[in-house]
C-alpha cells in the first residue's frame, strides 16, 4: 500500500516538475523574443541618431531602416513560432513517453508482486494439504476434499505458468504457431467440465453446440477459455451463475462467457486488454491477479483472426465474446 502511494507521488512529482520546467522554458523563450525586438529598436534608434536632419535622403533612409526592422520582426516571429511549435511537439512527445514508461514500470512491479503471491499461495496450500494427509488419519470424504482442493490449486498454478510462458514467448517472438483443424465444441466442453469439478459450489450454465470446428491451436484456445472463466469466477459472487456458450450461426462462431459480477467500467473496456492492466488503483483492489490474462486472450484472438470484446451484461456483470468467422 505504501509503495503504491510512493508510485503515485512519483508520477505526480514528474508531472508537476515537467510542467513547471516547460512553463519556464516557454517563458524564457518569450523573454528572448521581447529582448530581441527591443534590441532591434535600440539599433534603429542609434541609426536614426546618426542621421543629419538636413540630409536630402533622410526620408528614404528612415524608410529603409523601418523596412529592415519590420522584416527582422517578421523573421523573429516566423522562426520563433516554428521553433516553439517544434519544441512543444517534442516536449509533449517526451512527456507522454515518460508517463507511459513510469506507468509501465509501476505495472510491471505490481505484476512481479502479484506473481510472487500467486505462485506462493497454491504451493503453500498444496503443501499444507499433503502434510495434513501424511500426518493425520482422515476419512475418505475428507481426503477427497483435500486432494480436490490441492488439484484445483495446481491447476491454478499451471494456468499461471502457461500465461507467463506464453507472454514471454510472444514478447520475444519465439512462439511457434501450429494451427490445425480443432473441435472448439470439445475444447469448451472439456474445459467447462474441469471448472465444474474444480469449483463444485459454482453454478456453470453451459450451452455448447456440437461439431464446431475452427482452424486454431487447442492449447491457446484452452488458455483463452481458462482465463475468461477464471475471471468470471473471480469478479462475481459465489451464488451467481456463469454462462458459457458456444454457438454457430451463418458461419459466425461465437464463444461467450457471461457473469453477473462487478462488470467492467466503460472507460476501461479497451484498457483491460493491455498488458498488466488491472481496473482500479492497486491499493484499493482486493482480488488476486496479474493483469496478464486478458492481454493474452486478446493476442490469442488476434492469432486466430478472431475478435474479442466485452459488453455489459444485464442487470450487472459482463459478457466476453470471442467471435470467429468460418471460411
Ligand atoms: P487479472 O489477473 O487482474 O484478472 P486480466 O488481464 O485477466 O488480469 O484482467 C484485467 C482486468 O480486467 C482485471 O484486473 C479486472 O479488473 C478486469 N476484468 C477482467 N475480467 C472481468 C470480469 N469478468 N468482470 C469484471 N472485471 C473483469
Amino acid at each position: 500500500m505504501i509503495s503504491s502511494f510512493k508510485k503515485i507521488n512519483k508520477l505526480q512529482f514528474v508531472r508537476i516538475f515537467y510542467w513547471l520546467f516547460l512553463t519556464y522554458m516557454v517563458a524564457a523563450f518569450l523573454w528572448w523574443y521581447v529582448a530581441l525586438v527591443k534590441q532591434n529598436d535600440q539599433i534603429a534608434n542609434v541609426q536614426y541618431g546618426s542621421f543629419q536632419t538636413n540630409d536630402p535622403a533622410l526620408t528614404q533612409k528612415v524608410h529603409a531602416i523601418q523596412d529592415y526592422q519590420q522584416r527582422k520582426n517578421k523573421q523573429y516571429i516566423g522562426e520563433g513560432l516554428t521553433i516553439l511549435f517544434l519544441f512543444l511537439l517534442g516536449a509533449i512527445y517526451v512527456y507522454r513517453s515518460l508517463i507511459k514508461q513510469i506507468r509501465y514500470s509501476n505495472q510491471q512491479q505490481n505484476f512481479m508482486m502479484a506473481v510472487t503471491h500467486e505462485l506462493k499461495t497454491p504451493i503453500a496450500i498444496t503443501q499444507l494439504n499433503i502434510e495434513t494427509l501424511l500426518k493425520r488419519k482422515l476419512d475418505a470424504e475428507q481426503q477427497k476434499k483435500m486432494l480436490t482442493a490441492s488439484l484445483s490449486e495446481t491447476q491454478r498454478l499451471d494456468n499461471l505458468c502457461n500465461n507467463i510462458l506464453l507472454a514471454s514467448q510472444l514478447d520475444m517472438g519465439a512462439y511457434q504457431a501450429n494451427a490445425q483443424e480443432v473441435s472448439l465444441s470439445l475444447i469448451v466442453e472439456n474445459t467447462a467440465t474441469i471448472f465444474k469439478n474444480r469449483f463444485l459450489e459454482r453454478n456453470f450454465v453451459t450451452t455448447v453446440q456440437e461439431n464446431i470446428y475452427i482452424k486454431g491451436e487447442s492449447v491457446l484456445l484452452q488458455l483463452l477459455l481458462n482465463n475468461l472463466i477464471d475471471n468470471a469466477i473471480k469478479y462475481s459472487n459465489a451464488k451467481d451463475p456463469i454462462a458459457i456458450k458456444l454457438l454457430e450461426n451463418n458461419g459466425l462462431v461465437e464463444l461467450s462467457v457471461a457473469d453477473l459480477g462487478v462488470g467492467v467500467p466503460a472507460s476501461d473496456k479497451e484498457k483491460i486488454f493491455e498488458k498488466f492492466y488491472r481496473v482500479g488503483a492497486e491499493y484499493t483492489r482486493s482480488t488476486k491477479g496479474t493483469g496478464l490474462g486478458l492481454y493474452l486472450c486478446k493476442r490469442i484472438a488476434v492469432f486466430h483472426k478472431a475478435k474479442l470484446e466485452v459488453v455489459a451484461n444485464t442487470p450487472t456483470g459482463s459478457i466476453f465474446t470471442f467471435t470467429y468467422l468460418l471460411n
